[in-house]
């Protein structure tokens, strides 16, 4: 089977990362450690995960029309993603997030800029898709225009995930239109008040769900590996054992290696075990650009 298009509409933010060993009180300046600049957002952090894997994905989002909005499209075209259905949005700024990492821990403010003042015009792409395709949204972007790409790609014939991240309670409209949710062990707890210890819990969660319409869950249980749950079966996948040095961007890893492995028609089962080791090995990688691994390195963790 050939691979399929997957569309993502999803954020793009620029992080700007300050270490420093103190965090400034009212009124005081501090020199920094060390300074990074990266891409990320959700959105954009599981569009290079998918494209690392060789899938074929169109990223629709938004950018404001400033320096940062020109340099995120620049590092797109040089990646070889495509920035054609990208809204550049003159009058606002380009996402943000200051990221203040001190002992391992990070405090972050965000500014969503473009990615909360983009328009259905970044959803046309799904009016002319062919059927057969995929569409995954995460919530870092306008809930009503996540609803409107999954009514949209449902009624085109896509495949449709949502990675509800971050967690919102209000979603019984758009689950009908969910083919798969995923979801991390704290998002479940919001969404459903049950916190995923065990199988049972999953299945609980997934019962009160399929009552509003869901048909299949994925809960990511961090070092506890992975659950699926739909109407006819459950299936365990446990994590690999390894030494986990950062584990930023697993969850970003896990979905976009999941919708890669599903795009090129492997089975669902496949898909979740090698999302798996895809989160495994973004443990092992600190930062997220370098948390998002090949195929070949992604195997690497299989064997
Ligand atoms: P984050 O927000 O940190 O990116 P998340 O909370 O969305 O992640 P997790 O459930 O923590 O997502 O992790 C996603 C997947 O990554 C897990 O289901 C598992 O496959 C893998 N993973 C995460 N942490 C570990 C770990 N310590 N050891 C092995 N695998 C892990």
């Amino acid at each position: 089977m050939g691979e399929r298009e997957i569309y993502v509409l999803g954020s793009i933010n620029v992080d700007l990362m300050f270490t420093v060993d103190n965090i400034p009180q009212a009124g005081e300046t501090l020199h920094g450690l060390d300074y990074l600049e990266n891409l990320g957002g959700k959105g954009l952090n599981q569009v290079r995960a998918m494209h690392e894997l060789g899938a074929k994905v169109v990223m629709l989002g938004a950018v404001g029309g400033d320096a940062m909005g020109e340099k995120v499209l620049a590092s797109l075209r040089g990646w070889g993603i495509s920035d054609n259905y990208i809204e550049v949005m003159s009058h606002v700024a380009t996402g943000l997030a200051c990221i203040i990492r001190m002992r391992a821990e990070n405090r972050i403010i965000l500014h969503a800029g473009a990615n909360f003042a983009m328009t259905e015009k970044v959803l046309s792409p799904l009016l002319a898709v062919k059927p057969g395709g995929f569409f995954l949204a995460q919530l870092e972007v306008p809930y009503s225009l996540v609803l409107m790409g999954m009514k949209v790609a449902k009624t085109n014939g896509l495949t449709t995930i949502l990675n509800l991240a971050p967690a919102r309670l209000d979603v019984q409209d758009i689950l009908p239109y969910v083919d798969y949710l995923i979801v991390n062990q704290r998002e479940l707890e919001l969404l459903t008040t049950i916190y995923p210890r065990e199988e049972v819990d999953v299945q609980l969660a997934f019962t009160q769900l399929r009552q509003l319409g869901l048909q299949r869950l994925v809960v990511t249980l961090g070092a506890g590996g992975v659950l699926y749950v739909d109407a006819y079966q459950t299936i365990f996948v446990p994590s690999y054992r390894i030494d986990a040095v950062d584990t930023t961007g697993a969850g970003d890893a896990f979905v976009g290696a999941f919708v890669a492995t599903l795009a090129q028609g492997s089975s669902m089962k496949d898909a979740l075990y090698f999302a798996n080791a895809a989160g495994a090995y973004a443990c092992l990688h600190v930062g997220v650009e370098q948390a998002m691994g090949k195929r070949e390195d992604i195997k690497a963790v299989m064997k």
